[in-house]
């Protein structure tokens, strides 16, 4: 893979490499206006192009025109997705991947990055207004509004995410969804669903650090929404284009949550590069 300094004039010799030079540079030098040109017109082309599976990425990367990525990041490709690129989440994610990476410190990435995820996805809940009284005289302030917001992690990955969430919104409620993908359907079975019974009246955050196939996701949100779900987010904290198109096909009303949008699925449905088995990384039973 490409690993050289940045400048004008280089020649880029194919996609992953400009994709390469774009995630791992969030500020191009000044020199660099005709690297990032030469990135955006092959972006375009892309785009009026067959797709691949790779392409949705670089046209992803093509909505940023300007020096920086910002925390958030809506992709084009995928209507239904944004990408949290906090600085901090993209150090996490990356230490998250590495394979020598201890279940002990795994566990505690999953937690934070959840909360810093959680930090993003929360940022259009809607408030109300209230006054308090300070120690000097009364204060005009704002509470979030509604039903206690609930968690619903996928059993078991899921509930590596759960607590990191807890410390931003320690009052939200915390349902259940157990679904195991089949070895060799790669198909979603239930086990196991419970969720508070006002669900209607409720913003729902549906965790998974995977967004594989997309069928757990897919047969979670339809369970939450025959329970009276009308509100729900997906958090995860890796997502293969392959779950992203088939979660937003199937309920286009339900935004995801991504630390990162990674590039393809293996024969056994393994996100690629990915992280390995989530639960298996995170209760050690690997
Ligand atoms: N579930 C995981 O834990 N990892 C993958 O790569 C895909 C699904």
């Amino acid at each position: 893979m490409w690993s050289g300094p940045l400048g004008v004039g280089l020649t880029l010799e194919d996609d992953r490499q400009a994709l390469f030079i774009l995630r791992h540079h969030r500020r191009f030098p000044s020199t660099s206006h005709a690297l990032v040109e030469q990135i955006g017109k092959r972006i375009l082309i892309l785009t009026s192009a067959a797709r691949e599976p790779m392409d949705d990425r670089l046209v992803f990367f093509h909505a940023r025109e300007d020096s920086s990525f910002s925390p958030m990041t809506t992709t084009p490709a995928f209507a239904n997705l944004t990408l949290v690129r906090h600085p901090l989440v993209q150090h996490k994610i990356t230490l998250l991947r590495d394979r020598r990476t201890p279940t002990k410190i795994f566990k505690e990435l999953v937690d934070e990055i959840a909360m810093l995820m959680a930090y993003e996805a929360t940022s259009e809940l809607s408030l109300d207004p209230v006054t308090v009284q300070t120690p000097l005289e009364q204060a005009t302030g704002f509470q979030v509004s509604g039903k206690k917001l609930t968690l619903v992690p996928i059993l078991r990955a899921g509930l590596g995410m759960v607590e990191g969430i807890l410390r931003l919104v320690p009052s939200a409620r915390v349902g259940h969804i157990g679904l195991y993908r089949d070895h060799d359907t790669l198909e979603p079975v239930d086990y196991y669903f419970k969720v508070p019974s006002d669900a209607a009246e409720r913003d729902f955050f549906l965790l998974d650090p995977m967004l594989a196939t997309g069928g757990s996701a897919v047969s979670a949100v339809s369970s939450l929404k025959r329970a009276g779900g009308v509100r729900i987010r997906f958090l995860c904290l890796v997502a293969a284009p392959e779950g992203v198109r088939r979660l937003g096909k199937a309920h286009p009303d339900v935004p995801v949550y991504a630390a990162d949008l990674d590039r393809e699925l293996n024969s056994q449905g393994y996100i690629l590069p990915g992280l390995g088995d989530a639960g298996d990384r995170l209760f050690g039973t690997r």
